[in-house]
């Protein structure tokens, strides 16, 4: 091959590297979306902050949430699976009686890019009818498993009117303690984050024994704890 070849090659192969890079990038910002809104707070001078849970649902999670919510009046909004939530509607309807809000996790929890729209409409369309059978009245936020998400995807919510919910404030990596966890949160909330916590599972023991700190925290700081809805009807 001439060396003018072999040049374009490397040239090509260095093009395509970093429009993979960036495209990498863009698809986990937290607060830019190529296509429509990826809302990961809100403007507000209010010490206002939403908490939000994914995945699952859970019996322990949902009965360690609803217990620490509640103790503090606070309403939360939950993003659930739709997988996880086939036979487990007590749950969601427990949620509901408490007052919380209930947002759509995708189906399979599987990464939503580079996918055919197909994949996208399935993806939410199957979870949206699983929560409107359980109770949950017209579902309208869709927090992106991993937080990703490129074209089809931002798409697929504009066309049935669902808007992306991101985050600002999420689960400090690293900590190994409830306290360090609350404190890591903490640190970071400011009026109008959205705080996204993991407390489903069994691995998530410790930001699940976190939660009270966390809750009581933002308390004790001047905060109200509010759903997402709440949160985004303070946007004018
Ligand atoms: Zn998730």
């Amino acid at each position: 091959m001439s060396r003018r070849g072999l040049l374009l090659i490397a040239v090509g192969g260095l093009l395509c590297a970093a429009v993979a890079f960036a495209l990498f990038q863009i698809s986990k910002a937290r607060c830019f979306s190529l296509v429509g809104e990826a809302i990961c707070r809100v403007e507000t001078d209010e010490r206002i902050v939403a908490l939000t849970f994914d995945d699952g649902p859970t019996r322990e999670g949902v009965a360690a949430a609803t217990a620490a919510l509640r103790e503090a009046g606070a309403r939360a909004t939950f993003f659930l699976i739709g997988g996880e939530l086939e036979g487990r509607s007590s749950l969601v309807r427990q949620l509901l009686a408490e007052g919380h809000e209930i947002g759509n996790h995708s189906y399979s929890h599987e990464r939503m890019i580079f996918r055919l729209p197909s994949f996208h409409e399935d993806e939410l369309m199957r979870t949206d009818a699983l929560l409107l059978a359980a109770g949950v009245p017209s579902p309208n936020l869709f927090r992106p498993p991993y937080g990703k998400k490129l074209i089809g995807l931002p798409n697929a919510l504009a066309r049935h009117d669902y808007r992306m919910i991101m985050w600002d404030v999420e689960d400090p990596h690293g900590a190994t303690t409830p306290r360090a966890y609350a404190d890591g949160i903490l640190r970071r909330a400011r009026p109008g984050s959205i705080i996204l916590m993991h407390i489903m599972y069994r691995h998530n023991r410790v930001a699940r024994d976190a939660l009270p700190l966390v809750v009581q925290g933002l308390r004790n700081r001047g905060y109200r704890i509010v759903t997402v809805g709440e949160l985004l009807r303070r946007r004018g």
